[in-house]
């Protein structure tokens, strides 16, 4: 792992998923995204108290599919997460993925659909952490975070989109393993 290279790559624009990644384990190992709750939650446990996270974005209920779940599953997992996040006094922040049309066009509108799609996740998990929800986060940030439409849903809902900040996923752990 080289550091010098990791941010040479980045200030260059240059960005590669090793330099990403690099980066992302130096300076984001306090902010937990998980995104495969149903097969990495006894992983993230142990990793948030070894790592004392203090920050976790916990994907919708909504997105199981894409995450090759089943609804039940994944919803029993990211509930148990939240339950143990209220417990350790970790801020959990709802992270949903929007559609693939949301990335291949610009400021895209968001449809009836969608913005059902936040506000149930954004129920969710109030009623999981039984306190209001006031901040978000879309999957696919470099696209999602600039769509104004999409801030003004998230506004209209009581909440605002979380500014992108250096993370690790729980599905790293697949290739780190025995190294976390
Ligand atoms: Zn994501």
């Amino acid at each position: 792992m080289n550091l010098n290279y990791a941010i040479t790559r980045l200030l260059r624009g240059e960005t590669d998923l090793f330099a990403s990644v690099t980066l992302n384990k130096l300076f984001g190992k306090k902010v937990l995204f998980v995104e495969k709750p149903h097969e990495t939650k006894d992983w993230v446990k142990v990793y948030a108290k070894n790592h004392n996270v203090k920050r976790m974005y916990l994907i919708s209920p909504l997105n199981y599919r894409e995450f090759g779940s089943e609804k039940k599953t994944f919803t029993d997992a990211i509930g148990e997460l939240c339950f143990f996040a209220k417990e350790q006094y970790i801020e959990v922040i709802p992270h949903l993925h929007l559609p693939k049309k949301f990335i291949q066009i610009k400021n895209l509108k968001v449809d009836k659909r969608t913005f059902i799609a936040i506000k149930k996740t954004k129920e969710f998990f109030s009623s999981y952490l039984g306190k209001p929800i006031t901040k978000f986060s879309f999957g696919f940030w470099r696209v999602t975070h600039r769509n104004k439409h999409l801030q003004k849903a998230v506004t209209v809902l009581g909440m605002n989109l979380t500014k992108r900040e250096f993370h690790v996923y729980d599905w790293w752990y697949y290739f780190t393993a025995k190294t976390a």
